[in-house]
């Protein structure tokens, strides 16, 4: 019998599922069992040409309609993505293993926000009139065209929506590729907005390993990529755009600073500690895995830390009560327990966990290293799993300084009772996402994105407004034009 999960067909193209049989078969697996639950197929290069022409064509006649009709759309998508958040959630929770617990209220609710947020804002998009004398400019916020969305695999119905929701609100349309891991829940997202009346071609779904996206990049119809990923393939990705001069946004990785001060809320201090490091099993970009603490607090702070997390409760992902789900797939385990065995040979101290938990599927006990030093591996490189490193400061301009030392710059929190301090700290920390007294809010109000080597541009709020559009500016004279000869 067919899993629930198997999808009609690979593809959403042009309004409709379209197969391909001839493409690499990718096993989809669900992550807490082992199980394969379904099969999809690498886009061949004429499923590519069919998403790309398709969604070029359907672009001119998007881009003509009002903001408040293409609004419209996305706001009916808003409102069916959360009459079906329950099938959508455990469609979410097949594709990536995390727990229905989360699914049900951050995966297709966000992606409903993103769409509801953005098609408020389609009809307000306006340019401006700038007067010159008798003369006049005006300007008019363009569609860049032909926008192409890749997708990580950590949250497949947010970011097909976050990326999705701001370039259609614009006019233009896209073609996303979602990570060959979690195929499932863009082809979701497509369908729903052509039920709620997105013109045919309008958001393509194709699938594929990093070649399709590849293919996608250098294609010379596509005006726009916004990738989310890592570091590495950012840097392929943007030389690729580079190549074409295309407009991009870059979500990357990170290794994000949580500073907290002796002054701070201990229990507050490690719920953000929590948050920051062991949702979605730690596998979020923004996490805040380097959490620094002054010395003053730092027993008292570890031992509520492995109190509170010994109340993880790891088990079936569709049981509600189930607070910790596997990691994505058996490589992404295989790695995070790669850096575990790193971070104990190189000396630093395992306050709770530090293994694989004891149970089918891919689960690793959500772990606390203490007594981390900046040099370790740990401390250094993005894990993408459930580890927290912990490091002892002592003053503040030293926290700062070391929370600065790395490549990246996503995000910084800090938790303290002294408002003054907090805003001299976050002021002076390099991230583009930052907390104070919180961790890891990322409401689609707020714009989200990195500095440095953690990306390029901002999703959500009206920044990413600014990232799927262009401003052309006319020139009106009124009078004679006066010339040399
Ligand atoms: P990857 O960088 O491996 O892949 C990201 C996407 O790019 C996938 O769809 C992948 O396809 C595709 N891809 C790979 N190579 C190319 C290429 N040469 N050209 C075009 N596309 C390509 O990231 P993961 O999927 O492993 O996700 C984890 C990473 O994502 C972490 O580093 C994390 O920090 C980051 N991330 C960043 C976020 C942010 O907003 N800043 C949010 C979430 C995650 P495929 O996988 O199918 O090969």
């Amino acid at each position: 019998m067919t899993h629930p999960a198997q999808p009609k067909a690979s593809h959403f193209i042009n309004g409709e599922y379209v197969e391909d049989t001839a493409g690499t078969p990718i096993p989809v697996i669900y992550a807490a069992t082992g199980e394969q639950i379904a099969t999809v197929y690498a886009a061949t290069p004429a499923i590519v040409e069919q998403a790309l022409s398709t969604a070029k064509e359907a672009q001119k006649a998007w881009a003509k309609m009002t903001g408040t009709e293409r609004g419209r759309i996305l706001r009916r998508a808003a409102d069916i993505m959360r009459e079906r958040n329950h099938e959508l959630s455990v469609l979410e929770t097949y594709d990536t293993g995390k727990p229905l617990q989360e699914t049900l209220v951050a995966d297709a609710t966000s992606g409903a926000d993103a769409l509801e947020y953005f098609g408020g804002l389609a009809g307000s998009l306006t340019g401006e009139h700038i007067p010159m004398g008798e003369d006049w400019v005006y300007t008019v916020r363009e569609a860049l065209g032909l926008c192409v969305g890749i997708g990580a695999w950590n949250y497949p119905t947010q970011i097909a929506c976050w990326k999705g929701a701001p370039a259609l609100a614009c006019g233009n349309s896209m073609v996303f590729k979602p990570s060959e891991t979690t195929p499932l829940c863009a082809l979701k997202v497509a369908e729903i907005l052509l039920e709620a009346g997105a013109p045919a071609g309008i958001y393509n779904v194709i699938q594929g390993m990093g070649e399709v996206g590849g293919a996608l990049v250098t294609d010379p119809r596509v005006d726009k990529v916004s990738l989310t990923g890592s570091v590495p393939t950012g840097k392929k990705v943007y030389a690729a755009a580079a190549a074409g001069m295309k407009h991009v946004t870059m979500e990357l990785g990170g290794k994000s600073p949580l500073i907290i001060f002796d002054d701070a809320d201990i229990d507050n201090a490690v719920g953000g500690a929590i948050n920051g490091n062991f949702y979605s099993s730690g596998q979020v970009c923004s996490n805040g895995t380097r959490v620094f603490v002054q010395k003053g607090i730092k027993e008292k702070f570890l031992a509520r830390l492995a109190e509170r997390t010994g109340n993880a409760i790891l088990g079936d992902p569709m049981d509600e009560a189930t607070s910790f789900g596997p990691m994505v797939t058996v490589n992404q385990m295989n790695i995070v327990l790669g850096y575990i065995e790193k971070g104990k040979e190189e000396g630093a101290r395992v306050v709770c966990g530090g293994a694989r938990a004891d149970m089918p599927g891919y689960y690793i006990q959500p772990t606390v290293f203490a007594d981390v030093t900046d040099d370790m591996t740990i401390a250094r490189e993005e894990i993408f799993g459930p580890v927290m490193s912990v490091l002892d400061f002592e003053t503040e301009e030293e926290v700062v300084a070391r929370a600065n030392d790395t490549e990246f710059g996503l995000s910084a929190g800090v938790f303290t009772n002294d408002f003054s301090r907090a805003h001299r700290v976050i002021g002076q920390l390099e991230a583009g996402s930052c907390f104070i007294n919180s961790y890891n809010d990322a409401p689609v109000e707020a714009p989200f994105g990195g500095v440095k080597a953690s990306g390029v541009g901002r999703e959500n709020s009206k920044e990413a407004i600014k990232h799927f559009s262009q401003v052309k500016s006319v020139y009106v004279r009124m009078g004679d034009v006066e010339a040399a000869f």
